[in-house]
Parts: C-alpha cells; sequence; structure tokens
C-alpha cells in the first residue's frame, strides 16, 4: 500500500520521530538531508516553525500510540509514507505502531514493548532459555527489609523503564539493598518517571554477572542479525552505579567471544521477537566451569546506541550509522554494512560531582591531542549536573581515530586529563 497514491518516481516520505529530549536529532537529520528524500518531522512538543511547515513538521503523542497512529493514518491518506523511523528509545513504541497500522517495514509493537520494559525482557529472555541473570521485582510499597532477606548477593536493583543507567545500583548485602531500593523508590516517585506509567511501581533485581561489558551494534534485516560494531568497554563497570565511559571499536576480545557475543544478541533479538532494523545490545562476557566464554545478556534495545556515540562509526565508503539505519527502512540500496579499517572511540565524559557546571576548561587542549576528533560538551554553563544513579544526561563526549583500539582508547584519556569543570 506504500506509495500507491504518487507515480513511481516519486520522492520518498520519511517519517521521523524525534523526542525533543534525544542527542540524536542533527545527526538523523544530517542523513536524512543526504538522502533526499521528503522528510516529515514528528516531535512531541510543537516546534515553533510548525506553523508554517504543517505538512512537514508534526506533534504527536508519543506516549498514546494509537492517538500517533489515528492521526497518521489520516495523514497518510493525503501524503502517502515510505518509512517510519524513531531516533530513541522514547518512541520506538510510537513508530512500531504508525509503521505497522501503514503496513510499512516495523518491528511487531510487542516485542518493542518489552524492550522498553526490562521485567518483560527478563521474563522472555528466560523463557527462550537465552543467558541472562536470574531476577526477581518487587513493588515499590513492598517493605525494602522484608524483600533484602529474599535475595541473593551480590545483585542489581533497577527500575523498569528507565535508561542510561539511571537508577541501577549494585548491592553486596542486606543494607546497601535496603538503601538502593529506597534510592530507587525516589527516583521512581518524581513526576518525570511517573509519566512512564505502570512500569514504574516496580524495582527489578537481578544477580550481579561479574565480566567484561561489550556493547553490539547491529541491524535487522527480515529477522537476522547483521552485526555492525562490537564496542569493548575498557573501564569495569562493577559498581555500585555504573557509569558508562569509553567505548572503543573494533573489539580487543578474541573472535571465538566475538562470536559468543554475536550469537547471544541474536538469540536476545529473536527471543524478543525483534525482526527489524537497528538493535543496540549490551552483553557480559565470562566463563562457564570449563573455560568456555558465556555471553549474557544484559539489555538489548529497538534502536541504534545513544548519545552522540554513533560519530565513532562509518561504514562502507563513508555512510553514517544514520544512513543505514534510514536506507534500510526505505529499501533503499546499501552498498555495504562493513565498518572502516581504521579504530575508533568514544568516551562519555564521566560527571566528577554534582552541582552547577560553571566553566569547562581545556577544552582546545583537549581537542589538540593526536588522534582525537572532536570534544563537545553537551551541557550547557549554568545547568545543573545531577551525577548516577539519579541523573541521565552526559556531560559531553570525546572522539578517537587510530589505527589500533588501545590508540584510540589512550587518545580518549590524554584528552580527558586535558578538561576541567568548574562545577559549584
Ligand atoms: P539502562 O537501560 O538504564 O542502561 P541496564 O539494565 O542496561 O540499564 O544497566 C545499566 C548498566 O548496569 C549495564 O550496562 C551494566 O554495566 C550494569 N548492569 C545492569 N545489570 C547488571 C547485572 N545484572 N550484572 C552486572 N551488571 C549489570
Amino acid at each position: 500500500m506504500t506509495g500507491s497514491a504518487r507515480p513511481p518516481a516519486a520522492r520518498k516520505r520519511l517519517l521521523l520521530l524525534i523526542p525533543t529530549t534525544t542527542y540524536r536529532t542533527e545527526d538523523f537529520m544530517e542523513a536524512a538531508r543526504r538522502l533526499d528524500v521528503d522528510l516529515v518531522v514528528a516531535s512531541d512538543r510543537p516546534n515553533v516553525m510548525s506553523g508554517e511547515f504543517p505538512e512537514s513538521l508534526l506533534t504527536l503523542p508519543f506516549a498514546d500510540p494509537a492517538a500517533a497512529v489515528a492521526e497518521m493514518r489520516e495523514y497518510a491518506a493525503r501524503r502517502p509514507l515510505d518509512a517510519v523511523v524513531p531516533v530513541d528509545d522514547l518512541t520506538t513504541e510510537a513508530a512500531a505502531a504508525i509503521a505497522g497500522a501503514l503496513g510499512l517495514r516495523a518491528n511487531p509493537i510487542a516485542a518493542v514493548r518489552a524492550t522498553r520494559n526490562k521485567l518483560q525482557m527478563r521474563e522472555l529472555l528466560a523463557r527462550s532459555g537465552v543467558p541472562s541473570p536470574p531476577f526477581t521485582s518487587f513493588a515499590v510499597t513492598d517493605d525494602p527489609r522484608a524483600a533484602a532477606r529474599r535475595v541473593k548477593y551480590p545483585c542489581v536493583l533497577k527500575p523498569l523503564v528507565l535508561s542510561a543507567s539511571r537508577g541501577v545500583i549494585r548491592a553486596d548485602g542486606e543494607a546497601a539493598f535496603v538503601a538502593a531500593f529506597e534510592r530507587i523508590a525516589a527516583i521512581l516517585a518524581s513526576p518525570d518517571v511517573r509519566e512512564l506509567g505502570d512500569g514504574a511501581g516496580r524495582i527489578l533485581v537481578e544477580s550481579f554477572v561479574p565480566g567484561v561489558e561489550v556493547a553490539l551494534e547491529g541491524l535487522l534485516v527480515d529477522g537476522a542479525l547483521e552485526p555492525l560494531a562490537l564496542f569493548d568497554k575498557p573501564d569495569p563497570l562493577d559498581g555500585p552505579f555504573f557509569e558508562e565511559t569509553i567505548y572503543v571499536t573494533p573489539s580487543r576480545l578474541p573472535e571465538s567471544t566475538q562470536a559468543a557475543i554475536r550469537e547471544g544478541a541474536a538469540q536476545a533479538a529473536s527471543a524478543l521477537g525483534l525482526g527489524d532494523g537497528p538493535v543496540h545490545a549490551e552483553l557480559r562476557v565470562n566463563q562457564d566451569e570449563r573455560g568456555r566464554d558465556r555471553a549474557w545478556m544484559i539489555e538489548i534495545a529497538a534502536r541504534s546506541i545513544g548519545g552522540l556515540c554513533s560519530r565513532t562509526l562509518t561504514f562502507g565508503t563513508g555512510l553514517s550509522l544514520e544512513e543505514i539505519i534510514l536506507r534500510h527502512a526505505l529499501a533503499l540500496p546499501i552498498a555495504s554494512l562493513e565498518r572502516e579499517r581504521r579504530a575508533a572511540g568514544v568516551m562519555m565524559i564521566p560527571i566528577p560531582k554534582g552541582g552547577i557546571l560553571e566553566e569547562v576548561e581545556g577544552l582546545d587542549e583537549a581537542r589538540a591531542v593526536p588522534l582525537v576528533e572532536d570534544a563537545i560538551i553537551s551541557m550547557h554553563k549554568g545547568q545543573e549536573i545531577v551525577p548516577l544513579p539519579e541523573g541521565s544526561r552526559y556531560l559531553g563526549f570525546i572522539f578517537s581515530r587510530a589505527d589500533t583500539p588501545a590508540q584510540a582508547e589512550a587518545a580518549l584519556r590524554e584528552a580527558h586529563r586535558r578538561l576541567r569543570f568548574v562545577i559549584r
């Protein structure tokens, strides 16, 4: 049913769903511009320009997919759409609902919903036998002391519905469990979180999985997982909070370990029912009794890598990750899914402490470090900086490219050493 109301040679029309909180507007817009498509952008809040471009700047209720579908059915009857692409977690469900209703490439809505609820995800992974930590869950209203006596340690407590490690806390014993539980309950009581619905009323508790952590970026094509990039996370993520810092690709893990990771991610996607478009998976690797690698699924999302991290990736003769995602959604040819040969790294700049950001010093010195491509501060002066586990915004990003992953990593660390944050 796509494109039926137009001559075959017409430009394809793409709907991008862009939540106001995303980091990725610019990169997706740039990718869309390079494709020569008729671009329609929907946001959850009215754009100042909406009045002037009523057909290309839309406002859609992302949190109410049924209402968003009704609006887009009416729109598509007048102006047919060829693809619907969510640019971040917050719009994956609305995108699946709209694309499904219009007969376009999409994941089943139930699958996307499961990626947005960590308890449902664990249940589906366990049911399909995907290696994933044992888990249980509690209502935020439960007595944390009683709960603390029922779990095994070390464990990780986390909200069902948040992301970017917000509210994820390791506990090694009962006292730490109770403190973590109360801290997460307070996060879940804040108005922006309560809006996220039912899932905000529970806390998931799972066994702590020791080992190194990786992130796999992939594209699902007709249900099969095409790996795009595997990132090592060279800084240990052992808690109590789990702040993301350095990602470096290609991975330095042995090929057999990488194969176990790819296999784990593919199994997880199929366990959830995901079959189309980008996925971002976090896994931890350790060894079983016989010394064989085991890749444990921490989480898989129906979207690409967050923050500005996708800027590390280039494919074929220069395609960005965003162009690959858009081309896939529009069924346009993709010359190659092969990442460039060079190593690349990104550092999500760690938050040294909470407070008001007054000054960032050393940015030019950081950018001048050999192999560093850019350093970007994504918070503005005067903004309140909130560390984990309560916070969810990144202070900024440093990017590097080098011949080897070790050089890319070292350049990021050197650039970071040159930055100073004045926080009041
Ligand atoms: P979010 O979606 O908020 O990022 P995750 O469930 O992915 O939440 O957890 C964030 C981070 O916390 C993970 O990347 C990992 O480092 C750590 N983590 C989460 N669960 C576990 C676990 N069961 N064992 C070990 N580390 C974990």
